[in-house]
């Protein structure tokens, strides 16, 4: 059952309330019972009956000899079953408060009375009989004159007041029982309080200073469904995000640093190249026209390669900044397939590589910006050029299927490394090493197709062989 801190705090508080009355409340009851069960329900038995009854006797036995109450050792002998059942103390003082018998002391006679009881004496002339606890006086009357007084001082421990004893005493622990159950109970609702409320608040604790400075690297272990359980999974959830996107963050920047250090490495050897030739052509090195004429086509050449590597960051840092606006317009796919691929037929040489494009290419309503769609196939199928030999084929084809139009360029060139596939489409991946590289791309080419086909809703992916070749494939959907 899932138990909140708010209903664990509400049990915790009703059990500190509930517990130690509910062990007062058995306590006495066994208290009470056990009184109960010696006192029964006979009034005979009644403490304070059963105490009027033995001063009256102990009156009528100290009246019926009194004649010889300073005959220490007969009189006693009188009194001595009482002194030894209840184990109590009989002093007879007379009317000047002078003692005239006391069990506890054979030469009592004549002492004066103890003054502490004296005044229980005093009482006594004004009333019939007086008892403070455990001690009673009463009037010794002979032949209707009041001739004494006589104290009887019971033993407190000894029946009939052991009872009142025993609920004292029983009432004591009671209540003892209960302090000592709400002071244990207190000690094991704190620790439990704390195990279940403190500890996880200090682990979150810990868990925040650790963020703040920067360390992700660790668990939070508490585990429960309450409230604090929530709030756990939440900051673990909310860690990893973070650590994941500090990854990620941390990957982006390498990336750029590696792009920096890339792209100015790529863009200085085109230009220093041009700087060569241009200072080659200055200083008269190329004498004939067709040195010049060489050295002027390579000068074009790179600087087409220069600008299409510019062109490519352009693009790129307009993706990244969310800048991509497309111009669609609804279009006939095979009119804008034979558009674009009729112009790439007219600039294809007869030396190189051939282009073979499947015939007829299928109809379909698309919507489409046209010079984007166009960007992706010329980059394609650049691509598909660049990496197949003087003699290889690349072949286009057209389809349509699951309510997709898809575009596939395929190339018999080297093919793609099994553990490249996955990142090729990825900003500024370059299977080659670009130190070594003629291609002088920037590795965003796929990156920048992706972008324009997923603007599309469509999709965009390569099935490749190495050795054998690539097949790049994209779809965009039907309207
Ligand atoms: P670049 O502009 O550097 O060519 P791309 O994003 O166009 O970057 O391509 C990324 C990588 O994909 C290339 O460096 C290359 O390794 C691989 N690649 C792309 N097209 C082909 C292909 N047709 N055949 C083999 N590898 C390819």
């Amino acid at each position: 059952m899932k138990i909140g801190i708010r209903q664990r705090l509400i049990i915790s508080f009703v059990l500190l309330a509930v517990i130690p009355i509910a062990v007062i409340m058995f306590s006495l009851g066994v208290t009470f019972a056990g009184m109960e069960k010696k006192v029964g329900t006979n009034p005979q038995q009644d403490p304070s009956e059963q105490i009027k009854e033995i001063n009256n006797s102990i009156a009528i036995v100290i009246e019926d000899n009194y004649s010889f109450v300073e005959e220490y050792d007969r009189f006693y002998l009188e009194l001595e079953p009482f002194i030894s059942e209840y184990q109590l103390q009989v002093q007879i003082v007379d009317n000047k408060n002078l003692l005239l018998f006391d069990s506890q002391d054979r030469n009592a006679s004549m002492k004066p009375a103890n003054p502490d009881l004296v005044e229980v004496l005093e009482s006594t002339r004004h009333g019939s009989s007086i008892s403070r606890l455990f001690i009673y006086a009463f009037p010794i009357t002979v032949s209707g004159e009041e001739k004494a007084k006589a104290l009887v001082m019971f033993n407190p421990a000894v029946a009939p007041f052991n009872i009142f004893m025993d609920a004292i005493k029983g009432m004591v622990v009671s209540f003892g029982a209960g302090v000592l159950s709400f002071i244990l109970l207190i000690i094991l609702l704190t620790w439990y309080i704390s195990r279940t409320i403190l500890k996880p608040l200090a682990e979150l604790n810990m868990a925040t200073e650790r963020i703040a400075k920067g360390d992700l690297e660790f668990n939070i272990n508490y585990t429960n469904t309450d409230e604090l359980g929530n709030f756990a999974r939440s900051f673990e959830s909310m860690r990893l995000q973070l650590n994941e996107s500090l990854e990620k963050q941390k990957a982006i920047e390498n990336a750029r640093k590696e792009l920096i250090a890339s792209i100015s490495h790529d863009l200085r050897t085109p230009i220093a190249s041009i700087q060569g030739y241009v200072e080659g052509l200055q200083d008269g090195v190329a004498e004939d026209e067709e040195t010049r004429n060489r050295y002027l086509s390579v000068i074009r050449a790179k600087t087409s390669q220069l600008n299409r590597q510019i062109e490519d960051l352009f693009e790129y840092s307009r993706f990244d900044a969310g800048q991509l606006r497309l111009r669609t317009e609804d279009v006939d796919s095979r009119e804008i397939l034979e558009s674009i691929l009729q112009e790439v037929e007219l600039g294809h040489r007869d030396k190189g590589p051939s282009l073979r494009i499947v015939r007829p290419l299928p109809s379909a309503n698309i919507q489409v910006d046209s010079q984007r769609l166009e960007q992706v196939m010329m980059n394609l199928l650049e691509n598909a050029f660049r990496y197949v030999p003087e003699e290889g084929l690349v072949t286009v084809r057209s389809w349509v299927g699951d309510g997709d139009l898809i575009v596939s360029i395929e190339d018999n060139g080297p093919g793609i490394p099994g553990t490249h596939l996955s990142h090729i489409f990825n900003s500024f991946f370059r299977g080659e090493k670009s130190r070594s590289r003629k291609s002088g791309g920037t590795g965003l080419g796929l990156a920048i197709c992706r972008h324009i086909i997923e603007a599309h809703a469509g999709r965009i992916w390569v099935e490749s062989k190495e050795g054998e070749g690539s097949t790049f494939f994209f779809s965009i959907p039907i309207k």
